[in-house]
């Protein structure tokens, strides 16, 4: 496997995806090759950044988190009783 074969299937290999030979190939690829290190780990640690905010990480400090939910609480509180299906 060269460079380029490794580049178009890092998504997969990524994702997770890959079984088999061409998993071995990537790995085997990506053990000698410095370049694709890089590349792999800049997208990777790209994916993973992206899966934390998705996953909704809060950004929040948690004093300002906790101030949030207590007006939104106290709001739905003092609005008309909620009502539950
Ligand atoms: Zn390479």
């Amino acid at each position: 496997m060269n460079c380029r074969q490794f580049q178009l299937r890092m998504s997969e290999f990524l994702d997770g995806d890959l079984i088999g030979k061409p998993l071995t190939e990537c790995r085997e690829h990506l053990r000698k090759c410095a370049v694709c290190q890089r590349i792999f780990e800049s997208c990777r640690d790209t994916i993973a950044r992206f899966r934390r905010d998705a996953a909704g990480a809060c950004p929040l400090p948690a004093a300002l988190h906790d101030k949030v939910m207590h007006t939104i609480q106290s709001r739905r509180n003092s609005s008309r009783p909620a009502s539950r299906p």
